[in-house]
């Protein structure tokens, strides 16, 4: 490895160590050993700690949160008597599922625009996530991730799509060694600078949107362009890793996916392994399936959220459906397994000009549009776009004209766009609503 990688690598360690301990205020390393001591231990030693720090969320939530304690009556009450959280009982009820005992000063705000289009604003501690920084840097490694490593970003940055890509940002690539690819905005320029940055810079890993990573995989494969140094491995996350995706990814890059699965609101789910198996992140969450019987028969996934005592999410309906697996991993970790996710689905738009834009993009402009309950956006043609939109008595006009000016300022101005206003979206079959589709034939099969 030439010196000055050698030197970069352990610059990027330093200011790593230097984040943590005083940004965040934690003393990662001594705290990521504990971490993956838990997760690495025996599976009763795993189920024993989790059913002690659901015994003190419980407690906590029963005491200290109107919802909850309306809920269930008294603080012993059993889980799998606790009605699972809904998504429409955290719009409607914010205030009264925030603890009384985290001040208003201590909650971080954090919102996503959800699989179904539909804005969700929700609160988290400072305790949330240093834990779940600290299961990201554990499971990562699985991929071959370290501090200082460097590492591609296929994900998505509002900034570079809009053109006013920040120093913030780059000052963060800079110390965290970290080249980032907008999987926002990918055109075939943009994928050719990355390929040509990689290829002087050798990252050890890549994380990515599937979708993205599959896009600049068929570029390089496209183009005959072939990394020519060992990858450690690529972690993916944040939408459905379809096969063909995984096949072709692996193929082109010469190296094994991770699929990581997770959200916002809860963090980091499970994480792939080496023999391919997704384990529970048994370190943050209880995680429950929603059926009669969850080894054979897939349900709902309902998520218990063990650290975030700002607003606990008691056996909450994420909206992703799985099923379990009793089976011993050949890999030797004893997390209980994630046999099978059902989640899910976006779709990337094509403009005029080739630009590819993903379905991201539009929920991160969207989430916090006031008046706004409900959207989803269908490219019916590369010249038109129908917005369909649920609206409450707070919607105006200028919220309105905001989403068809962002819709046209990624697919093109003349692009027209008719918002239809429904009184609901209807599901279609599969039952999993999806808030972009594209209609626009590709030449490509995905
Ligand atoms: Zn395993």
């Amino acid at each position: 490895m030439p010196i000055r990688w050698t030197t970069k690598k352990l610059m990027s360690k330093a200011a790593w160590h230097a984040y943590n301990m005083y940004r965040k205020g934690i003393n990662y390393g001594s705290q990521l050993s504990k971490t993956a001591a838990l997760l690495n231990a025996s599976r009763a030693d795993i189920l024993a700690f989790q059913k002690k720090q659901l015994e003190k969320l419980l407690r906590h939530a029963h005491l200290t949160t109107p919802y909850y304690r309306e809920l269930f009556k008294t603080e012993s009450t059993h889980i799998s008597q606790i009605p699972p959280l809904e998504k429409k009982n955290i719009r409607e009820q914010l205030d009264r599922l925030c603890s009384e005992a985290v001040p208003q000063g201590q909650r971080i705000k954090n919102a996503t625009g959800g699989s179904t289009g539909a804005p969700l604003t929700f609160y988290q501690d400072r305790n949330y996530w240093n834990q779940r920084n600290l299961s990201v840097y554990y499971f990562d490694q699985w991929a071959g991730w370290d501090f200082g490593e460097s590492q591609l970003i296929v994900w998505g940055a509002l900034s570079d799509v809009e053109g006013n890509g920040n120093w913030k940002h780059q000052l963060s690539n800079f110390w965290r060694n970290h080249y980032w690819l907008n999987g926002f905005h990918l055109t075939d320029a943009t994928m050719r600078r990355a390929f040509q940055q990689m290829d002087r810079c050798h990252p050890q890993t890549i994380l990515a949107y599937p979708s993205s990573l599959y896009q600049f995989a068929m570029y390089l494969f496209d183009n005959d362009l072939v990394p020519k140094w060992n990858l450690k491995g690529i972690i993916t996350s944040a939408e459905m890793l379809h096969s063909h995706y995984r096949s072709l990814a692996e193929t082109i890059f010469g190296t094994k996916i991770y699929n990581r699965y997770g959200g916002r609101e809860v963090g980091l789910i499970a994480m792939e392994c080496a023999e391919g198996r997704m384990h529970i992140n048994c370190h943050d969450l209880y995680l429950e399936i929603d059926s009669s019987d969850p080894y054979t028969i897939p349900g709902d996934i309902l998520i218990t959220q063990l650290n975030n005592y700002a607003m606990p999410f008691i056996r909450y309906r994420i909206g992703d459906m799985g099923r379990l697996s009793n089976e011993v991993c050949p890999c030797g970790n004893q997390l209980p397994i994630l046999a099978e996710l059902l989640g899910r689905s976006t779709a990337t738009f094509r403009t005029r000009a080739g630009t590819l834009i993903h379905a991201g993009y539009f929920t991160q402009q969207f989430y916090d549009v006031i008046g706004l309950v409900q959207f989803q956006l269908i490219q019916e043609t590369l010249k038109h776009c129908v917005l369909k939109v649920v609206v409450n008595t707070q919607w105006t006009e200028a919220a309105n004209r905001y989403m068809v000016q962002k819709i046209q300022g990624a697919l093109g101005a003349d692009v027209t766009v008719t918002v239809k206003f429904m009184k609901e979206i209807p599901l279609p079959a599969s039952g999993k609503r999806e808030f972009t589709i594209s209609k626009v034939e590709t030449s490509r099969n995905d």
